[in-house]
């Protein structure tokens, strides 16, 4: 029997999907030949749109059972039979050609474009330790505006986007760190926040290190809100305790109850269709993964479920069964709170565990 679409793209999520060469030959090509990203960990395969309704992130693998192969003119997904027609977003022309800026870095340091969204980094590689994440083994540098302004100009010239992230790394606990980012965070929201919604990457904070009262939280936070930030994204990633040390360490001293505090005030300065929190699937039980939905969404928080990609062979992907369970129970909590998982662009939801 067939699967329905999002099955699928769970199963492309685990499986990745192979090019025929017929495939490969009717894509663009990149500097090295490639034809997808050479990004983030959980940015960097073919984004596909299944039937023009399934936003996926698929990793190139040549040993996967599916297949996309070029007939007719069209892309077809296959397994031992024809699947569907499948829409190929590649990436911009500036990230295949590894373009750079004058000052002869590549555009895709400062900025990069998935889908319809911008994403902007201010800072190179991060503070922070995750375990599964590949963005702080980049050495730590803070970009300058002005080069992130030119990056992301040379992007709107030459792609175009609707709407913009703010996030990258995070800033080391010191105060000219915290002030550079806040300055990011004005410049963009003030000068470009009234023709592009942007939403902003962060881990709880006020507007200096170290201030983390409720007060603290609300000054930042309507600070945004006045520089026309349109929504915040503050990942918990984990609920497990153990985890969360384990994984998360940066995070885990900041105490899950920190993240509660920032993301209720949230949901009260912008508005709880514009707070959003990921949840990484795959590293601790289901159990954990539906109490973290379940804390998020008591807050009006919208919970966003992203499946672990592996970093390295200590820990493979989660499976399409788990996914698919962790998805229809958080879908039943979250309906039980009238939020709607996350993210609701539909292009986003690329990297997502989510119907669509
Ligand atoms: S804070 Fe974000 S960017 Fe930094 S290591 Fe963790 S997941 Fe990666």
């Amino acid at each position: 029997m067939k699967k329905e679409l999002y099955e699928y793209k769970l199963d492309l999520f685990y499986y990745g999907v192979n090019l025929t060469d017929s495939a490969y030959k009717n894509l663009k090509k990149g500097k090295n030949n490639q034809v997808n990203h050479d990004d983030y960990i959980t940015t960097k395969g073919l984004l596909l749109c299944l039937e023009n309704q399934v936003y996926v992130n698929a990793n190139l693998n040549k040993n996967s059972r599916y297949k996309i192969d070029y007939i007719d003119k069209k892309f077809i997904l296959s397994e031992s039979s024809e699947i569907c027609q499948v829409h190929i977003f590649q990436p911009p022309n500036f990230a295949l050609q590894t373009t750079k800026l004058p000052n002869g870095l590549p555009i895709t340091n400062f900025v990069n474009i998935h889908g319809d969204r911008i994403r902007i980094q201010p800072i190179g590689g991060c503070a922070n330790r995750c375990k599964f994440c590949n963005l702080n083994q980049i050495k730590y540098q803070l970009y300058s505006i002005s080069d992130l302004e030119q990056a992301f100009l040379y992007a709107l010239e030459n792609h175009g986007f609707k709407h913009i992230l703010i996030s990258g790394g995070s800033p080391r606990n010191n105060n000219s760190d915290f002030q550079y980012l806040t300055e990011v965070y004005q410049y963009f929201g003030s000068k470009y926040g009234k023709r592009f919604p942007i939403d902003v990457m962060l881990v709880p904070r006020g507007l200096e290190p170290g201030k983390d009262s409720k007060q603290d939280y609300y000054n930042f936070l309507t600070k945004l809100k006045s520089w026309n930030i349109t929504g915040i994204y503050a990942n918990l990633e984990l609920y497990n305790d153990s985890l969360r040390k384990k994984y998360i360490p940066q995070k885990d001293d900041i105490g899950k109850e920190k993240y509660y505090e920032f993301l209720k005030i949230a949901t009260e300065v912008f508005g709880k269709e514009n707070i959003k929190s990921c949840i990484i699937i795959g590293l601790e039980e289901v159990e954990d993964s539906l109490k973290a939905v379940e804390e998020l969404c008591s807050l009006g928080c919208i919970p966003v479920l992203s499946p672990y990609v592996p970093i390295d062979n200590k820990i493979p992907s989660p499976t399409p069964e788990m996914m698919k369970k962790v998805l229809i129970q958080a879908q039943k909590i979250a309906d039980k709170y009238k939020v709607a998982p996350g993210p609701s662009c539909n292009l986003c939801k690329h990297n997502t565990i989510h119907f669509n």
